[in-house]
């Protein structure tokens, strides 16, 4: 069982020291990374967001995290696969430390690592920077996302530390399963009419394609479908949440246990911070979770969100609580969250149970 150390954003005390801020350098210090950090080069890799999102890890936070490493004599870098956006106060003069393309300016500095040929995948180019990495701190948002349900920990090094050419990648696995018989289809468009999140659609090749980041798999179309052409099953997502694990895995293997993982479980939005815009929280602020074992943040992470009261009228456009049973995040996009934190189980990256230690 590992352990979980975790600061919540309710304030018991109308103290500055009662605070979160205050309360996440008490985690740090519980996280027991400073003194292997000395003269090492740390990584802080985030997820930069894009457009109009506001809702992704406040700079006050990257900040402290940088002094905090300063502290302990470490040479902090702030790195991501795509340039930080200053309108969100993102730069190198706020942040305290430089900016490190994670894969270069050009997308060219990687490097392969073969992979056991599964969901399609032979192999993955890993971002150059790892390779200047002593000690990495995996600094996620916590939030939803349309083709797995939940993007945090795992996510944020699985499809954030990769080129674009195995981003694609990673995203086509849900194409390897055919979920559409071309002999079936009679062409009648009414699964396109009935599909409410505009997933559904004839390609150029007039090929039916589903989205499966914006599918909610409320299963309209399959049963709509007078011909039978189309069938959809739960393997047609898994292998996305599954895919994400491996390579979280590849980006660890790299750095022979030298990493923690911190999730910021704070304006939790229903989608991905890189869709370029953001909604109202769809629950009450958690806090701050961190470990050296991603599985069991992850598991926590989600266990935690599950907990809070969903707030009404939070989610955007046409989502909706689709489903009466499962987490949240499955109730909004059919997809189950947990498959990922199964799935990384599985691959020995951490253990599932844990043990919650709050901050005081
Ligand atoms: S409803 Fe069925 S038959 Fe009609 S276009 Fe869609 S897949 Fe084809
Ligand atoms: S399962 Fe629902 S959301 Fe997905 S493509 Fe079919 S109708 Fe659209």
């Amino acid at each position: 069982m590992s352990t979980v150390f975790f600061a919540s954003a309710k304030v018991k005390k109308l103290e500055r020291n009662a605070s979160l801020p205050a309360k996440f350098i008490r985690l740090l210090d519980a996280l027991e990374f400073g003194e292997k950090i000395k003269d090492k080069t740390v990584a802080i890799k985030i997820h930069s967001g894009g457009g109009y999102g506001f809702t992704t890890i406040h700079p006050l936070f990257i900040r402290i995290l940088v002094e905090y490493i300063k502290a302990k004599k470490g040479l902090p870098f702030i790195t991501d696969i795509v340039a930080p956006d200053a309108r969100r106060g993102y730069t190198e003069e706020v942040f305290g430390c430089r900016f490190i393309q994670a894969t270069g300016l050009r997308d060219t500095d990687y490097f392969t690592v073969n992979v056991p040929s599964r969901y399609g995948i032979k192999e993955l180019e890993l971002a150059g920077v790892l390779k200047a990495t002593d000690f990495l701190i995996n600094f996620a948002h916590a939030k939803g996302h349309g083709n797995c349900g939940y993007g945090g920990a795992i996510k944020n090094l699985g499809m954030g530390f990769v080129t674009t050419k195995s981003r694609i990648a990673i995203h086509s696995v849900v194409n390897t399963k055919p979920y559409w018989n071309q002999s079936k289809c009679k062409y009648c468009g009414i699964c396109i009419k009935n599909c409410r999140s505009s997933a559904i659609k004839f390609n150029e090749e007039k090929k039916l394609v589903i989205d499966f980041h914006a599918c909610v798999f409320c299963m309209r179309c399959v049963f709509l479908c007078p011909q039978k052409a189309i069938e959809l099953e739960k393997t047609n997502y898994e292998v996305f949440g599954r895919a994400l694990a491996l390579s979280a895995k590849k980006v660890l293997e790299q750095l022979k246990g030298n990493y923690c993982h911190i999730n910021v479980v704070l304006n939790v939005t229903p989608f991905c911070d890189c869709l370029g815009m953001s909604s109202p929280s769809i629950i009450p602020d958690v806090g701050i979770l961190g470990s050296s074992d991603i599985v069991s943040l992850e598991n926590v992470t989600l266990d935690l969100i599950d907990r809070q009261k969903f707030v009404d009228g939070s989610l955007p456009g046409h989502l909706r609580l689709e489903k009466e049973n499962g987490h949240l995040f499955e109730k909004i996009w059919g997809k189950d969250p947990y498959i990922q934190v199964k799935e990384a189980a599985k691959l020995r990256m951490g253990q599932l149970e844990y043990n919650l230690k709050e901050i005081s």
